[in-house]
């Protein structure tokens, strides 16, 4: 049965298992060394049209710790948003990875950081006794289920060059921001002064794994130790590698990441004929943020339909997934619609 609860509730996607199950073919060599992953990363060079440096995680915490623990010292500071998941979800990962490195949560509208509050916070202080910011980090799409632009990107990672900051990107959404924008993944990324992006592969639809990748390859020395040392290097690296090759051949990541997007535009045409349901935020990639009377929530639950309420008062989330069946959403709607008549 489908739920909104996670994208991550969905399964393999039928491209990586294929390339997952041609991987299992007898012996390869260990540790990434294999032709696999090789292929893997000369293609997603190709993707973003850039001789980037890239590695393989298991997960989106080891992720974006491990990456951010590569941009500090330990007296450094992390510029992010108040509701950013290294902030609000990964347990601490990143100060822990980086030996102390403090998060800075700024605000900002629908999850979305601006110059405006990255700039407050790189002026707030500026004597010994406070972190050093160090680096921004953005989340694409948001936790929210918004999009940063090119441009709005563009401007952050300017202010932030200019004031000796890198720019980090937790894209374990990537593939549903790029889909909706349907621009170049390098103009979301290295073009608008992306230093280091965190590319998300479990929820487009691998079985587990994300790709760090270093667009300035300085910042990767002896990243690989990182890894081993952080218990992230894989030895059959070839099956965290080889279904990235199955969801890029074709496009299909971006195939697939449009039909969740496409889901949850559905889900949110249908909730704006239903009295007492309405947008938190607007809906621009696999994420519907909307705001539903506690009855008709407990009578959801009731009726078995799993999903996250977080994000505050009235707030449920529902999001969609590369394998979300319109049927699922349509479902979804007429019971919300019965229990709010
Ligand atoms: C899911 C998610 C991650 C990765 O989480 P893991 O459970 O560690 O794989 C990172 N950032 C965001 C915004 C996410 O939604």
């Amino acid at each position: 049965m489908q739920h909104f609860a996670s994208d991550n509730y969905a399964g393999i996607c039928p491209e990586a298992l294929d390339a997952l199950l041609a991987a299992n073919a007898g012996h390869a060599p260990a540790y990434g060394d294999d032709e696999w992953t090789r292929r893997v990363s000369d293609r997603l060079r190709e993707v973003f049209a850039a001789d980037c440096d890239i590695y393989f995680v298991f997960n989106g915490t080891a992720a974006n710790s491990l990456a951010l623990a590569s941009l500090c010292q330990s007296y450094h500071g992390v510029i992010c948003h108040e509701l950013a998941h290294v902030e609000t979800d990964e347990c601490g990962g990143p100060e822990f990875f980086s030996n102390g490195s403090k998060l800075l949560p700024a605000k900002g509208e629908n999850g979305k950081l601006t110059p405006q509050t990255v700039l407050e916070v790189i002026t707030r202080r500026s004597d010994i006794h406070y972190p050093k910011p160090r680096v921004v980090t953005l989340t694409q799409a948001t936790e929210l289920g918004t999009l940063y632009r090119p441009d709005e990107i563009a401007a952050i990672a300017e202010l932030a060059h200019q004031n000796g900051l890198r720019v980090h990107m937790d894209g374990a959404r990537f593939a549903n921001a790029v889909a909706a924008q349907g621009i170049a993944p390098g103009d979301l990324t290295w073009r608008a002064g992306v230093d280091v992006l965190c590319f998300g592969g479990t929820k487009m639809g691998l079985p587990v794994g994300e790709a760090v990748v270093f667009f300035d390859r300085s910042l990767a020395q002896d990243f690989a130790w990182r890894c081993k040392q952080a218990g992230q290097l894989a030895s059959k690296m070839r099956f965290l590698s080889a279904p990235w090759l199955g969801m890029l051949e074709g496009d299909a990541w971006l195939h697939r990441a449009g039909h969740a997007n496409a889901m949850a535009q559905r889900l949110a045409a249908g909730l704006a004929s239903i009295p007492g349901a309405s947008l938190l935020f607007p809906v621009e990639a696999n994420g519907v943020f909307v705001t539903l009377p506690a009855a008709v929530q407990e009578g959801l639950r009731a009726l078995g339909w799993r999903f996250y309420t977080f994000i505050g008062a009235g707030g449920a989330r529902f999001m969609c997934a590369w394998d979300t069946h319109p049927d699922r959403v349509d479902a979804l709607l007429a019971d919300l619609r019965a229990l709010s008549a």
